[in-house]
């Protein structure tokens, strides 16, 4: 253990956080770690050194571990590692099985079952790679995988196949490769940074990629994808603000699942990336008992702009192996876009989308608005159920120039 628990052990955790206000803005707290001096709880390092990673730092913080989680954090370190920041563990509800942070960040056994369907690599991403650690999907940008490390892991992570290296998949990114295929290719105009956790590379180290991309003339547009500021604020630090703001323009995607994740500490380290004029969008997983009803999405929604966030993506859980007890169903998905929809602010209304299973890429999906469309006219309608007729221009057609494609579904 990176620790010791002395002194420790009169501490009772907070519970009942389920019942708690979901649009209420409240600090993580400091629990099992009262006694560390500020400077340490607040230092990035520290929390990545003081992590959760075993089971037994795990059984004494969570006594109340449930037998499947205790056979899955038994395995987990030969499928995803465990990993959590103490910052995070913090929001965990002891007392609630079903905690939706629980869900996220402790191993279950249920993660050993693998479907038929289920795959490695959902995304098709190794073989759009063609150099390791960039994905070339589509035809204006990359995937640029910066490292394999996360501050903390997700059970039903993507790239579990590479992130913590737990199955031995011994990602080795050369930067100076990735670089030259970006510099060889004049139609790459935008650069998705990701892994793994780009924030956790040290501001140096961040600082000189960026400045190799921006010297790329046809490098226009650059973007972070980050879990960072909702695992670990405690490194959105003034110094890597004022470092990422030379780099304009720089957008960044966040990755908050529930309204929980977003306490007093994560609101203000957004802030921090907003006053430095980084453009935030958040990606959401849709995962069962996490964030599967229009109730808790659109407390998290309405939060996320109270954060500065504009939210982005709701992603339909890839077909990750083992990860079934996780998803939620497309009808919930459905669902919340129906009860979302008209009912709050448009800026807090986010793309649900599939990724295609195999490298097809995003597919938005919607409730369906059109109920009839011909030459003259479409009927649609609203929110409210009411239908509506709209007059088409005369442009003489009901065909629009989208792909043709065959109704036919392979394997299965
Ligand atoms: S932070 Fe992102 S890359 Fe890391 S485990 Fe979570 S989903 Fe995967």
């Amino acid at each position: 253990m990176n620790e010791s628990l002395v002194g420790q052990v009169d501490y009772q955790p907070p519970s009942g956080s389920g019942s708690q206000n979901l649009k209420e803005f409240r600090s993580a707290g400091r629990g099992f770690w009262s006694h560390i001096p500020d400077a340490d709880w607040n230092d990035w390092r520290w929390q990545m050194k003081n992590r959760i990673t075993k089971l037994d730092q795990l059984l004494k913080y969570l006594p109340t571990l449930t037998p499947e989680e205790y056979s899955g954090t038994l395995l987990a370190n030969t499928k995803l590692a465990m990993g959590i920041t103490p910052y995070f563990f913090n929001l965990i509800d002891p007392s609630d099985e079903n905690c939706p942070i629980r869900r996220q960040v402790i191993p279950r056994i249920e993660e050993t079952n693998t479907a038929a369907w289920e795959m490695s690599d959902p995304c098709g991403e190794d073989s759009h790679s063609p150099v390791e650690g960039l994905v070339h999907r589509y035809p204006d940008r990359v995937l640029f995988l910066v490292t394999d490390r996360c501050a903390s892991y997700c059970r039903y992570c993507t790239r579990s196949r590479l992130v913590s290296n737990a199955t031995g998949y011994d990602f080795h990114p050369e930067y100076d490769k990735q670089i030259a295929y970006i510099a060889a290719h004049p139609e790459i105009r935008d650069v998705l940074l990701s892994g793994g956790d780009p924030l956790l590379l040290s501001d140096e180290k961040l600082e000189n990629l960026l400045s190799r991309l921006r010297a790329i003339p046809h490098v226009e547009f650059l973007r972070i994808g980050t879990r960072i500021p909702i695992f670990l604020p405690q490194r959105i630090t003034p110094e890597l603000t004022a470092m990422l703001r030379k780099f304009h323009p720089l957008f960044m995607s966040v990755h908050s699942n529930h309204p929980r994740e977003l306490t007093t500490e994560v609101r203000d380290a957004l802030g921090r990336l907003a006053d430095a004029g980084i453009p935030l969008g958040n990606q959401s997983v849709l995962l069962k008992d996490v964030n599967d009803t229009p109730e808790v999405m659109k407390a998290h929604v309405q939060k996320l702009l109270m954060c500065r966030v504009k939210p982005y993506y709701i992603y339909q859980c890839d077909l990750i192996s083992g990860s079934a007890h996780l998803r939620a169903s497309v009808r919930q998905g459905l669902e919340i876009m129906e009860q979302l929809r008209g009912h709050t602010t448009g800026y807090g209304v986010p793309q649900y989308v599939i990724d295609a299973p195999g490298g097809g890429g995003k597919v938005p999906i919607n409730p369906d608005y059109i109920l009839k469309r011909d030459g003259e006219r479409i009927i649609i309608r609203n929110f409210e159920g009411q239908v509506f007729e709209y007059p088409e221009a005369p442009d003489g057609s009901p065909e629009v120039s989208s792909p043709r494609f065959d109704v036919a579904v392979e394997g299965r």
